[in-house]
């Protein structure tokens, strides 16, 4: 379980079905409650039930002063990608802003092609390389890069395995990417 108020990514678990059951912007996956949406934890303790609150109060963006953003990938081309930026920070924007990642800022290694760093559908931790719109990012960076991750395969959340792998553990596929601060890390065996 985690805290009340906690920042969550889609994916991450806040509940087992006995504690809390799965309400706003949650899903069940075997036995346990699991986010739906990036948001907050909120538990509501006289009804038992997990949620997650989306915030979407407009904010003052300082995108100057942000060291990062997250936002989703939700177009890869040959050598660049589309983000849709929904983080500042841990602060939520809405609407969203829409990011661009060039293939050249996605690793310090060299990447034979787009994919073996990030892949549609990946959440990412990005740094803004300036101010304009598209937002260009960079996921050059020891925290920077995809934090979360679905199989391309089946739609499972993957597991890190190591540095830049990670292992769907429903179909056993491995894929490749640019990872940060990934959420879900291998436990046990
Ligand atoms: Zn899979």
């Amino acid at each position: 379980m985690r805290g009340q108020g906690d920042f969550v990514y889609p994916g991450e678990e806040i509940a087992v079905i006995e504690e809390f059951s799965a309400g706003e912007n949650t899903y069940e996956d075997n036995g346990q409650v699991r986010a739906s949406s990036l948001g907050k934890v909120f538990y509501d303790m006289i009804n038992r039930r997990s949620n997650i609150l989306s915030v979407k109060r407009p904010i003052l963006l300082n995108l100057k002063k942000a060291k990062y953003v997250y936002g989703t990938v939700t177009l890869v081309k040959e050598d660049s990608a589309t983000v849709s930026i929904n983080s500042i920070e841990e602060r939520f924007i809405s609407p969203s802003i829409t990011g661009y990642l060039h293939i050249s800022q996605i690793s310090n290694k060299y990447l034979e092609k787009i994919t073996d760093g990030i892949k549609l559908g990946d959440i990412i931790k990005a740094r803004p390389l300036s101010i304009s719109i598209p937002l260009p990012l960079t996921l050059k960076g020891k925290d920077l890069g995809v934090v979360l991750a679905q199989c391309s395969i089946c739609g499972t959340l993957m597991i890190k395995t190591d540095e830049e792998h990670l292992k769907c553990p429903n179909c056993g596929n491995i894929e490749k990417r640019k990872l940060g601060n990934y959420a879900v890390k291998k436990v046990g065996n």
